[in-house]
């Protein structure tokens, strides 16, 4: 069993990356990723405690990105603990993006009249990335609403009252910048998406393909075992590999598990091999697209 969508401190899980490896490791899941939302701050802490322990854990990151108007996510998969010129795009670029968008959410919950301070929100992100998330857990905690979901639901989901967009990357210039990194492109957990029924499954996977993409995440906590199956059809029609995680973010209700899912995830060992294949391609590709194309100039 592996686990390849996993969460920690450096962006809205609630582990650290080494506290995320250990447990990953004593559940006997024998590979995984650390995918922290547009960022690979937690990826060295999480291979370091990967090796001491001896288990296999990818670099990874997820990727915000845009087709049309569309919020999708991409999974960065690398050798690399810190990949260029993702690495320097990520620093400079995105988390700027979302410096930005934080004091702006909260400026708009203050105007709905809640007593909520960026400084509370800061504490609650305990030196990570901050969220959308971490706002939700505050407004747990001053009792403006009773759960996280409550908050997204009220406030913070898209078209609430206090959500700020951000700034997004289109999907292919997402994929780009993976592969000129040396890394595999796979489009996040296709059934998650809200405009995925207007659009369609097959029309998704079709679009993923033409903007480049390795692979699909097929495997997904909340996919149920037909939605898997679909996407393993279409992911063998289009000519894309598979792979899949729990997006776990954390013990959280003690529901969600790594490598489990909500029960039934088992994501199989024999996904991996295909995956490393295709970063190993990227990797070997690497130099002569990284002379061809500056991803910075398309975000
Ligand atoms: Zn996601
Ligand atoms: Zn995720």
């Amino acid at each position: 069993m592996i686990d390849l969508h996993l969460h920690t401190t450096a962006s809205d899980g609630l582990l650290t990356p080494k506290d995320l490896v250990r447990y990953i490791h004593s559940l006997q899941i024998s590979a995984c990723a650390v995918t922290d939302h547009d960022t690979n701050e937690g990826v060295a802490e999480a291979i370091d405690e990967a090796k001491r322990i001896g288990m296999c854990c990818l670099s990874g990151i997820e990727l915000s990105c845009l087709i049309g108007n569309e919020s999708v996510h991409l999974l960065g998969y690398f050798l690399e603990e810190q990949p260029e010129p993702l690495n320097s795009i990520v620093k400079n670029e995105i988390q700027r993006w979302r410096a930005e968008r934080n004091p702006k959410m909260v400026e708009k919950l203050q105007n709905l009249g809640f007593p909520i301070q960026m400084n509370d929100v800061l504490a609650e992100a305990n030196g990570g990335q901050i969220g959308r998330p971490h706002l939700a857990r505050v407004l747990v905690k001053i009792g403006v609403v009773k759960s996280v979901d409550e908050a997204f639901d009220l406030y913070l989901a898209e078209g609430r009252p206090a959500y700020v967009d951000k700034i997004r990357m289109e999907l292919k210039d997402g994929v780009q910048l993976i592969h000129e990194s040396g890394g595999a492109a796979i489009l996040a957990h296709p059934f998650v998406y809200p405009f995925i029924k207007a659009y369609g499954l097959k029309r998704l996977v079709r679009t993923a393909k033409e903007n480049g993409v390795d692979g699909i995440e097929a495997y997904y906590s909340e996919h149920t075992t037909s939605q898997r199956r679909r996407l393993e059809r279409y992911a063998m029609e289009f000519g894309l590999i598979v792979t899949g995680g729990s997006d776990f973010h954390g013990p959280i209700d003690g529901q969600l598990q790594p490598g489990k899912g909500l029960g039934n995830l088992n994501v199989p060992d024999e996904l991996l091999q295909p995956l490393m294949d295709r970063i190993e391609y990227w990797k070997t590709r690497q130099p002569a697209t990284k002379v061809q194309a500056n991803s910075k100039g398309n975000l």
